[in-house]
């Protein structure tokens, strides 16, 4: 009889795939089987949704994956995220507010073409000694006894595999989600309809204006994930090593109802009531769109991902939110981290029953520090200055805290997660607060916010913090210094939170831009009074803060 694998994957996309990596290169006698239902050789340039990378993801890619050399030659460099407000100035490029880097960035990214990379990733982990059965479909598995029983089927013929661990990677699908009842519903309709086109798309020759056009390199534009956005919905653009175009419409039903573009003419009708612009340039080309598809209500959660019972979930088949910023690869990375980790302790004979919990706690807090970022944000979405100070945050955060816990490993050290989480007045539980905190006051400022500004170009890199924050990604520390370091990070988000809130108060009341503030009790419902114990003007933050500030 077979030997039992050490671990059965259900689902060969990306999470699957990397997962399979990810294992096998940190222990190369691992034994892996990865079960995949589709028979060939995945489609390019018109395969899954999902082709943005931003840094957490990429320096998974990257660098624990160590597929650097891969993504460079066979991948596209990208661009950055990109952001065109503005919504007044839609029929004109060139007047909206563009936000996003002019120079090309200290750390890298990339746009992928899901099709070409899953089927490279089949070659690369097959070399490497994982087993992956294409046209095998998972029909059940049995998780109760110490050996795993997964069914599948061939061409309608059913075989069996044992293991010691199994995991759900079988994304939207979320095979195990469905078996044990974890599916939990979150409460953010937005739903999404995309294609992709045949050719290149350069947003640099939608406008005659050259001085706009040649602003940055040429090229540069083209190589960003751009969006387009109003109240309610964006617009992405994303281009593909093979010269093709990913296009999609990610919109929240509140505002924009999904019956409104789910269908290809239905989309081009959408897009000529909303972004005229993107009308204008894509009609002559609806002869070449290679594909279209929709999703409805796509954010949901999981009650649980991990188990002692060694079976875990990972992927869009656990956890999945919303694409604005790009996180899905991130979410992968994350979750694989956690997986990997779990998986060879245990195999190497560790009890990982406290590591699992936290793990796992700490895998959910992020996830629903995630959500407000989103949730009820939708209507921001057309509100210039709103949306500059948002996304500058956003930024801010992201590379302050979790991607810099990433890169420097602190998500599987434990005694890093339980000093930044556990401990009396944690930092981690802090930089929560005032995460939430900041949500809340952009959508309390948002009501405020009444003007149209416009010909503005708006750098990322023009920011000292934000600089500082990207680059510090790339900058490994010890234990002890990581902590350190977030401490230090938070302590520049509470002062950025509150300079943006001197601006927004001032605004609205009046109110002296030297007023001391608490960042964890800031609000504009009514007009702030000074308090004793809040932060007092940090003079170089104020200054980037400035910059930020259109009125
Ligand atoms: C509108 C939208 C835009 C997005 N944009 C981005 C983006 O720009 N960047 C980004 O990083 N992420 C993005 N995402 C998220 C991204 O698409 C997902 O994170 C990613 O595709 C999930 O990968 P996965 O491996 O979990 O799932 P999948 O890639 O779907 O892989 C699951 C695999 O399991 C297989 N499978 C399913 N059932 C079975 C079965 N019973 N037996 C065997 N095999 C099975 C499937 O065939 C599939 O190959 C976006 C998502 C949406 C909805």
């Amino acid at each position: 009889m077979k030997k039992p694998y050490d671990v059965v994957i259900l689902g060969g996309g990306l999470a699957g795939l990397t997962l399979s990596l990810q294992l096998i290169k940190d222990k190369p006698s691992i034994s892996i089987l990865v079960l995949e239902k589709r028979s060939g050789n995945a489609p390019e340039a018109a395969h899954k949704v999902g082709e943005s990378t931003v840094e957490l993801g990429t320096h998974y890619l990257r660098e624990v994956l160590d597929l650097k050399g891969y993504l460079e030659e066979k991948q596209l460099p990208k661009h950055g995220l990109r952001f065109f407000l503005s919504p007044h100035q839609k029929e004109n490029i060139d007047k909206r507010v563009e936000l996003g880097p002019r120079e090309l960035l200290p750390v890298p990214s990339h746009q992928i073409d899901r099709g070409t990379f899953e089927n490279d990733l089949i070659e690369i982990v097959k070399s490497k000694g994982v087993e992956v059965v294409l046209g095998a479909k998972v029909t059940d598995v049995l998780l109760d006894a110490q050996e795993k029983k997964t069914s599948y089927t061939i061409d309608n013929q059913e075989y069996n595999s044992s293991s010691l661990w199994v995991v759900d990677a079988t994304g939207r699908n979320s095979f195990l989600k469905r078996k044990l009842k974890l599916k939990q519903d979150l409460d953010h309709g937005i739903s999404s309809a995309w294609f992709r086109i045949k050719g290149e798309i350069d947003v640099d020759s939608w406008s005659e204006n050259e001085d706009w056009s040649t602003y940055l390199e040429p090229g540069l534009r083209r190589l960003s994930t751009v969006h387009f956005m109003d109240a309610g919905y964006w617009v992405w653009f994303i281009p593909l090593a093979s010269g093709n175009t990913s296009v999609g419409i990610v919109a929240d039903p509140a505002i924009h109802p999904f019956d409104t573009y789910n269908k290809l003419d239905k989309a081009f009708d959408w897009f000529k009531a909303n972004e005229p612009i993107v009308y204008k340039n894509l009609i002559d080309k609806k002869e070449d769109v290679l594909d279209f598809k929709v999703l409805k209500h796509f954010a949901h959660s999981c009650e649980k991902l991990y188990s002692t019972e060694r079976w875990a979930i990972t992927g869009e088949s656990g956890l999945f939110l919303d694409p604005f910023y790009s996180p899905g690869t991130d979410f992968i990375a994350l979750n694989n981290a956690f997986v990997g980790d779990l998986i060879l302790r245990d195999l190497a004979g560790e009890d990982i029953h406290s590591r699992l919990k936290i793990f796992e706690r700490t895998h959910y807090s992020l996830f629903e520090n995630w959500i407000p970022i989103y949730q009820n944000k939708y209507k921001l979405w057309g509100k210039t200055q709103t949306m500059v100070l948002k996304i500058f945050w956003d930024w801010a955060v992201y590379w302050a805290v979790p991607t810099l816990l990433f890169t420097n490993k602190g998500y599987t050290d434990i005694l890093v997660l339980r000093d930044l989480f556990a401990k009396k007045d944690a930092v981690g539980e802090r930089f929560g607060r005032l995460s939430q905190q900041m949500q809340l006051l952009l959508l309390e400022w948002g009501e405020f916010d009444d003007k149209e500004f416009e010909n503005r170009y708006v750098d990322p890199f023009d920011i000292h913090f934000l600089q500082g924050f990207h680059t510090g990604i790339d900058e490994q520390h010890s234990p002890k210094e990581l902590v350190q370091k977030v401490k230090d990070n938070v302590l520049i988000l509470e002062h950025i939170a509150v300079e943006m809130f001197k601006l927004m108060s001032h605004k609205i009341y009046g109110t002296s831009m030297d007023i001391k503030v608490d960042p964890y009790s800031m609000s504009l419902a009514k007009k702030p009074t000074e308090v004793s114990k809040g932060l007092s003007t940090n003079l170089k933050i104020k200054g980037d803060v400035s910059k930020m500030w259109f009125y």
